[in-house]
């Protein structure tokens, strides 16, 4: 089988590296007096269990982060992860006492820290206190919870809206809970890992077509729309890693040809696109109606920690009443929906915020062009890839920036394929002109030194 989670290897030889790292500790533990030694063939009853079956040292998705961790330690390359920001993270960020320009963080129109925001999340809780405890549906809810779904609905022109405690949550139980085993999920190859994991739950089909490709989705649903029930197409709407976008209404023409449904992944788009932030709807001026699921997160640009479902009544009163992942979850917290609400309104109010997001990125993207960087398909939307060609390449970069004082995170494989490890600049409303030029010379600088 093949393992994930080692960058550049082949099969062979990532299992060869489990294995040894599996003897490894076998011996430590013998070392310390453990017994150990693995039972070749399991004996009837509970006695012959494998010690990698009660272990979770053994576990072999733990010994692949012991590998790529003492692989990177012998290496020299310090680990990205788990970073501890002192204060607010948003264009800039203090790390260790030390101040950075920040591209880590999806805070993209600085909403997060803004007073008014602060203010609201302050109040909600001096009047609800931190936890609503329960199932809004069983222990009730708060009235900032509808107004914030029906801010929402609103904002999409389209019945209601449901939110959820997290993004992940959001689309995991509401794909999961609406099809089954007798329907069909297509996704564009590059789809969030909750829309994946929403299908397995489904039970559905899934069938993945090439990114952002309209053509490859209607060749897939001539052949397999009649052998299905309900049909779901789910896109994002700007790609996380990539920082592109579909032609939405390519995709919305084929969802009606073939009479399925079609969810939109807003997490990156929404406060981003459009002229006044409203998302890719606005972007291609879209009725709220020409998608069915609309997605969204709160913890990116609307400064709080969510999901949301916007569409029409029926689907979200069923998901109201039924999804698992809000039936039996509690509601979100007062003070994190209420942040979400004052953030949503200041998108509303506040226009500049959204030019000077989408000027920034424009002009990252041309800089970082014209320095010969590897940007990919990025449509220069808040997310700006710069691609290495491998993760230790990626790794590298990173920290030689760090060092620089400029803090971007990098993606290794497996969460994207090892020839497209990138850094991932995530761009703020608030970077400056100078910060960003400061930014490109010194990514061109260290990748020509890599
Ligand atoms: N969808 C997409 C496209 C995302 O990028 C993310 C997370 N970054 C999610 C869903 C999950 O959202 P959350 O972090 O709110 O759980």
């Amino acid at each position: 089988m093949a393992r994930k989670g080692l960058p550049g290897l082949t099969a062979q030889i990532k299992d060869k590296l489990i294995q040894q790292a599996l003897e490894r500790r076998l011996k430590q533990a013998a070392d310390q007096g453990k017994s150990l030694d693995l039972p070749a063939r399991a004996a009837t009853g509970a006695e012959g269990t494998p010690e990698q079956h009660q272990r979770f040292d053994l576990h072999p998705g733990y010994q692949q982060v012991r590998i790529i961790s003492e692989g990177a330690a012998r290496l020299g390359i310090p680990s990205p992860f788990f970073k501890l920001h002192e204060g607010i993270a948003g264009a800039s960020t203090r790390i260790d006492g030390r101040s950075y320009i920040n591209y880590a963080s999806y805070n993209y129109l600085a909403l997060c820290g803004h007073p008014e925001v602060s203010a609201a999340a302050r109040q909600a809780i001096d009047r609800y206190g931190t936890s609503v405890s329960a199932s809004r549906l069983v222990s009730g809810e708060r009235p900032v919870h509808r107004e914030l779904e029906q801010a929402i609905a609103a904002t999409y022109a389209v019945d209601d809206a449901i939110t959820f405690v997290s993004g992940h949550a959001a689309n995991v139980t509401t794909i999961g809970h609406l099809f089954g085993s007798r329907d069909l999920v297509l996704h564009d190859e590059l789809i969030h890992n909750s829309v994946v994991q929403g299908i397995s739950l489904s039970g559905a089909r899934r069938l993945s077509f090439p990114h952002n490709d309209p053509a490859a989705l209607d060749a897939i649903l001539g052949q397999q729309r009649h052998h299905f029930q309900r049909v779901l197409i789910v896109l994002e709407g700007i790609y996380s890693m990539d920082g592109d976008y579909p032609d939405l209404p390519r995709f919305v023409d084929i969802k009606n040809r073939h009479r399925a449904f079609l969810m939109v992944d807003e997490a990156h788009s929404f406060g981003v696109m459009g002229a006044t932030g409203l998302g890719i709807r606005e972007h291609f001026g879209l009725r709220g109606s020409d998608v069915d699921i609309w997605m969204g997160t709160l913890s990116k640009a609307l400064a709080g920690c969510g999901g949301y479902i916007a569409g029409e009544s029926a689907l979200v009163e069923h998901l109201k009443f039924l999804a698992p992942g809000f039936l039996y979850s509690v509601g979100m917290s007062p003070p994190v929906a209420a942040a979400s609400l004052a953030a949503l309104r200041l998108i509303h109010s506040e226009r500049g915020r959204v030019a000077s997001l989408q000027q920034r990125g424009r002009s990252f993207l041309a800089q970082a062009r014209a320095a010969g960087v590897d940007t990919g398909t990025s449509a220069g939307y808040a997310v700006i890839p710069a691609i290495t060609g491998s993760s230790i390449r990626a790794a590298r970069l990173a920290a030689a920036l760090f060092e620089r004082g400029i803090n971007v995170q990098p993606i290794l494989y497996p969460a994207v394929p090892e020839k497209s490890a990138r850094l991932r600049f995530f761009i703020s409303c608030e970077h400056s002109e100078p910060e960003i030029q400061q930014t490109v010379a010194a990514l061109a600088e260290e990748l020509a030194r890599l």
